[in-house]
């Protein structure tokens, strides 16, 4: 593994990763466009945009629910996605996920106890016998009663069943755990708690998550870098934290705007971006947020800007910092 500038090793290496759906008439939707990111030991990559910005289909490319047009995935030396068979099987036991709902991904049928376990057994890593002390153990860990293991989903809260999800992605002790939309379906006080034993679980077992979600101020505190996307592309990378006081790119700016905040002034509105924008399948050239920018340039009709860092930890896609 190699090491970052925070000293943390790098876990995943995505690089230069495409991916086009084909369509019925010849065409292609270019979903994700040549992304390259680390996701570090330990440490959280937020991953940000308006819906249909790619960044599901960027993880679900990674974890090869949909095949790579182009580009790697380096895991433990090796490209994720080149991996088959009972390779690639295997390394799916290192990098789970937690859904926005776990509901969905539960067999209403089964007992939590089953649930839970399920990904041991599918690995041969459990006995029948030791499914409750297992079961028990994980619920523990995500703070829940053990005796919920006999319980089924349907008698649970939403909170109480994304625990439940985050426990089952700890199962196989992965070493990376991608939450995609996991908290956004959540009441507020019950997306700080989730957050909160997110925070915790990464303390104590050193696991790193790529956490894709649309609130800003989340990933903002959340994340020890954000990556921000629009129409398949990564605009900005930044330090968590740092993003309200160092970012640049004018479609990050214009997404701080917009962030509900309790203490708005009597009489200050939320501004939406205007402009059109571009369809994936059609996209012009140059910078695909010229059309929504104010800042629009000549050169940004004619070239596309490069990702570029403008400052240690602060990288810009953007002609005004070229
Ligand atoms: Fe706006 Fe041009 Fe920067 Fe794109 S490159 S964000 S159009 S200023």
């Amino acid at each position: 593994m190699s090491e970052s500038a925070n000293n943390a090793p790098v876990v995943l290496d995505i690089r230069g990763l495409t991916k086009k759906f084909p369509l019925e008439d010849g065409r292609f939707l270019t979903a994700c466009d040549n992304i390259s990111l680390r996701v570090y030991k330990g440490q959280t990559l937020g991953i940000i945009g308006e819906s249909g910005c790619g960044k599901s289909t960027l993880v679900r490319t990674i974890l090869q629910l949909h095949p790579a047009t182009s580009g790697e995935v380096i895991y433990n030396g090796e490209n994720l996605l080149e991996a088959t068979g009972e390779k690639r099987r295997q390394n799916r036991r290192r990098i789970q996920m937690v859904f926005q709902d776990p509901t969905a991904a539960f067999n209403p049928k089964m007992k939590i106890k089953d649930i839970l376990c399920e990904p041991l057994r599918n690995f041969g890593l459990i006995k029948s016998r030791d499914v409750d002390a297992k079961a028990a153990e994980l619920l523990r860990m995500v703070e829940l009663p053990e005796d919920f293991k006999d319980r089924y989903p349907h008698s649970m809260s939403g909170g109480q069943r994304q625990r439940v999800g985050i426990a089952r992605a700890l199962a196989l002790e992965p070493e990376v755990i991608v939450c995609d939309e996991a908290t956004s379906a959540l009441d507020v006080s019950v997306q700080k708690t989730v957050c909160e034993l997110l925070i915790k679980l990464q303390r104590e077992k050193n696991i790193a998550y790529m956490f894709i979600c649309h609130d800003l101020g989340l990933v903002d505190l959340m994340c020890k870098q954000v990556a921000v996307m629009y129409l398949g592309n990564v605009v900005e990378l930044i330090e968590g934290r740092r993003i309200s006081e160092a970012c640049r790119h004018p479609y990050t700016r214009a997404l701080l705007k917009v962030v509900f905040k309790i203490d708005f002034a009597r009489g200050e509105k939320i501004e939406p971006l205007a402009g059109e924008i571009p369809s994936p399948v059609e996209l012009p050239p140059g910078c695909p947020f010229q059309t929504r920018c104010p800042q629009c340039m000549d050169v940004c009709r004619r070239q596309k800007p490069a990702l570029r860092e403008v400052e240690p930890g602060c990288h810009v896609a953007c002609h005004l910092y070229s």
